[in-house]
């Protein structure tokens, strides 16, 4: 298969969709590669290396989308490249369609068939695969931007995660266990950080438990746990989810009065609306605010500040699926259940029952 690798347009987007890596493995598996000039610059990446990967260098976006059979991307097609798609070609990519109507229309109207990273299922039928990468990378940045909010000059308490010899670490409250709580707890706990972990699910209560041996304590997330943790906290990193959900607001205004001036709160599920009632979401160019002296960090797309390792960590993942659908093409979806589930939009029809629900569109 003729496989297709733009330049991502978003703005401030510096990810890429396939590495080098990849590429010398699309290349091995017998498929043809063409990536769009400078489409590595934002992850260090030259033109000769992703040549001497295997890739055939062409000078325009035009030309990827005009040639080849699957594009592979990491952002939603922007409006000019929604013109540049079309029937039996296959696009590759995170589309978070449901939330957006102008999207899923530009796609409709292009006639492609479009497979999104974050509805592609795991083996195990549960498990999203496409998003985790993510996740790990946007936990372990939280304790880095904590780190950072943490320093007086922010706004901070004016200490150091891990302290020192003979000074106390910093108290870290990770809301949430799963993959971002757990990244975040990691890294936080090797810096030499006091770590919690609060969650509501007792069998990950559990895991965790076996996984830091002691490194982390656990404690199962009532709202008197939360009272009494958010207190005591010098960092919280807000790292729930509810599936479909918009996240639950666990921290209230009137606890941030209770809380130690200059602490700092990571809330990483500001994409699902936030977990503390004070988020709003933020950029990378002006990350934090302060509300009554506690700093706020409150980043959508945290991954898109290290795109050098967000762009590998996304790429080990899709790499299986890709490979897949460049053997299989359009008519080897339907015998994938991972790449199926993963099915947003079919020559003008839209395909996923939970996305179409939420657009109030008709599959
Ligand atoms: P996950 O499903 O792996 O983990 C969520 C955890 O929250 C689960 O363990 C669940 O039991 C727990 N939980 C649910 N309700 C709870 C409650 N009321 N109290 C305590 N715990 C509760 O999800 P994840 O991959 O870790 O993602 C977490 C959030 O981070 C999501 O909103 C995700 O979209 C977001 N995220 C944001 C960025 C970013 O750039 N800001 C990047 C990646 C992920």
């Amino acid at each position: 298969m003729l496989v297709g690798v733009p330049k991502e347009i978003k703005v401030h987007e510096y990810r890429v969709g396939l590495t080098p890596e990849a590429v010398r493995e699309f290349v091995a598996a017998g498929n043809q590669v063409i990536v769009e000039t400078g489409a590595g610059a934002g992850i260090n990446t030259t033109d000769a290396v992703y040549k001497e990967a295997g890739a055939t260098i062409v000078p325009t976006a035009d030309e990827v989308f005009a040639k080849a059979e699957m594009i592979v991307k990491v952002k939603e097609p922007q409006p000019s490249e929604w013109v540049k798609l079309r029937e039996n070609q296959i696009l590759f990519t995170y589309l978070h369609l449901a939330p957006d109507p102008e999207q899923a229309k530009g796609l409709l109207a292009s006639g492609v068939t479009a497979i999104a990273y974050e509805t592609v299922l795991g083996p195990d039928g549960t498990s999203l695969p496409l998003l985790a990468p993510m996740s790990e990378v946007a936990g372990r940045l939280a304790i880095e931007a904590a780190g950072s909010a943490l320093q007086r000059h922010s706004g901070g308490r004016g200490m150091l995660l891990g302290g020192v010899p003979g000074v106390l670490p910093a108290k870290v409250m990770v809301l949430g266990g799963g993959v971002v709580g757990t990244h975040a707890a990691r890294m936080a706990a090797g810096l030499g950080a006091d770590v919690i972990i609060l969650d509501r699910s007792l069998p990950r209560l559990r895991q965790l438990d076996e996984l830091f041996q002691g490194r982390a304590k656990t404690r199962f997330a009532s709202s008197m746990a939360i009272e009494e943790e958010v207190r005591a906290a010098d960092v919280i990193i807000g790292a729930v989810l509810v599936p479909g959900a918009s996240a639950p607001r666990l921290v209230t205004e009137a606890m941030l009065k209770t809380m130690k001036p200059g602490a700092v709160l990571v809330d990483v599920a500001i994409d699902q609306g936030g977990c503390f009632e004070t988020s709003h979401a933020t950029t990378h160019a002006a990350p934090t605010y302060v509300v009554d002296g506690i700093v706020h960090y409150c980043v959508a797309n945290m991954p898109g500040a290290v795109p050098y390792t967000s762009s590998h960590a996304l790429n080990n993942a899709t790499l299986p699926y890709g490979l897949a659908l460049a053997a299989g093409g359009i008519k080897g979806i339907a015998g994938h259940p991972g790449l199926l589930s993963g099915l947003n939009v079919h020559r003008g029809q839209l395909t996923h029952p939970a996305v179409a629900a939420s657009l109030k569109l008709d599959l």
